[in-house]
């Protein structure tokens, strides 16, 4: 425990940490408001702290609906109808804005993987290190191009992969780092970025929760060769269904327009005759959708990281819950998730799913970690298991490929973690109050929750 960093409230708790309940008898004010404290739990059938929705998502606006009226009309609905300009006007501003050479816009971020990761060189027999705190189209990309996702244990402060456990895992097959920004929150890319180098290794970026974050003065996405974004529904710059592949290399740039484009590469492409590859372009409703919200996402990028910040320093009060630390570097995040580690043991070992339930009748919906142990899940057995592995791959590589692939800290984190939208960030410093002081009253009133 990091005693720098806790305050002296949560220090005296922790002191007494199995004796809590003597904190709460000695009533600890952790906020202002007594009767708010003081009153029933929700899930006891007491008023809930909270019946205001919270900001709703995706957010329609006359903007986007002017711009997908007017694509429309116009009939040009895909990017090769002559005078189309949607999907390209935004690969140029999506650059722009990244600060990337080039842009090439896809049907979603886990094509934009898959793209990137193939366009790279990624293979049959390679090895790809990658966290298991991710999406499952993280360690699905690099399966798809037919090599094995090496899981990199978390660090248990920042939840992100630990640069200090990625040199042991490095062997002769490694041809890439997948870092992954999880919660739109930069990892250590100093450190990954130095061990890349120092083993030749290709970098792709899982910068899909991450628009606009920087770390060390620099975009997520600017780091390796390419860095990959989604525009999925739930993310920060949402069109439904949408990716896309950054880079400064012309010929990389162009690899992965011929592998998104059907193996076919564009005029004046540095690629000569026809690859192989699956069918990934963007539609122009898409780039439609996407074009009027350059206009709002700086400016919530901005109130998520505040909303967040003060959020954290009213958990930072509650003994028991531990928010995601930063990097050391991060200059901003964007909080696609908002993420802290709940410690049953100062809640008289109330189980996580009590705490969870607890917290939703309080009117603070919220998620585990999305994917519980992702290493473990049964995909990565099941493509093991394939006729292409199976060929590829010797069976006793395949063995200790599993018997290898544990993650302990990684493991806690799915038992600790709960997880906010990013769409909780973007309202009022009152609707931050009304999730701190609803896991202040379950904290108060946690042996009245024991029998549940
Ligand atoms: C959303 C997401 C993806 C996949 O993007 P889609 O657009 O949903 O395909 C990949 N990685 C991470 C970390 C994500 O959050």
């Amino acid at each position: 425990m990091d005693k720098k960093n806790i305050t002296r409230r949560k220090f005296i708790a922790i002191a007494s940490a199995g004796t809590a309940s003597t904190v709460a008898a000695r009533g600890i004010n952790i906020f202002g408001n007594i009767d708010r404290k003081a009153s029933t739990l929700a899930i006891l059938g007491g008023d809930p702290i909270r019946t205001k929705r919270f900001p709703v998502w995706p957010q329609p606006n006359k903007q986007i609906e002017e711009s997908l009226v007017t694509t429309f009309r116009s009939g040009k609905w895909h990017r090769f109808e002559s005078g189309a300009k949607m999907v390209s006007t935004f690969e140029k501003k999506f650059a722009e804005l990244i600060g990337t050479k080039r842009c090439l816009a896809t049907g979603a971020g886990t094509q934009a993987l898959h793209t990137a990761l193939y366009s790279v060189g990624v293979g049959a027999g390679d090895e790809v290190l990658v966290t298991p705190c991710t999406y499952i189209s993280s360690p699905q990309a690099i399966l798809l191009c037919n090599a094995l996702p090496v899981f990199v244990d978390v660090d248990l402060d920042t939840f992100q992969m630990d640069p200090d456990k990625m040199e042991p895992l490095i062997n002769e097959n490694t041809k890439a780092i997948e870092p992954v920004y999880i919660a739109g929150l930069p990892c250590q890319m100093d450190k990954i970025m130095n061990i890349a180098k120092k083993h030749s290794l290709k970098v792709v970026e899982d910068a899909c929760q991450a628009h606009i974050a920087e770390f060390n003065g620099r975009k997520c996405g600017t780091f390796g060769e390419l860095g990959c974004f989604s525009f999925q529904s739930s993310k920060v710059l949402p069109c439904g269904e949408g990716g896309a592949v950054v880079g400064n290399d012309d010929e990389l740039m162009d690899r992965c327009y011929a592998f998104h484009n059907i193996g076919q590469p564009a005029n004046k492409s540095s690629i000569k005759g026809s690859i192989i590859g699956p069918k990934y372009r963007m539609t122009e409703f898409e780039a439609a959708v996407l074009l009027p919200q350059f206009d709002t996402l700086e400016e919530q990028v901005n109130l998520r990281n505040k909303n967040a910040a003060y959020l954290t320093n009213r958990l930072n009060e509650i003994p028991g819950i531990i928010p995601q630390k930063l990097c050391k570097g991060v200059n901003r995040g964007t909080y696609y998730l908002y993420g802290f580690r709940y410690k049953k043991e100062y809640f008289n070992n109330l189980p996580r799913n009590t705490f969870l339930k607890a917290l939703r009748a309080e009117g603070i919906s919220n998620t585990t970690m999305y994917f519980d142990r992702l290493n473990k899940q049964h995909f990565i057995e099941h493509t093991l298991n394939s006729k292409a592995y199976q060929k590829i791959y010797s069976k006793e590589r395949l063995r200790r490929y599993l018997e290898e692939n544990n993650c302990p800290n990684n493991d806690q984190l799915s038992e600790e973690g709960v997880w906010l939208w990013q769409w909780f960030l973007i309202g009022t410093k009152e609707d931050m109050d009304d999730i701190a002081d609803a896991i202040v009253k379950i904290y108060e009133n946690k042996d009245k929750l024991a029998k549940l």
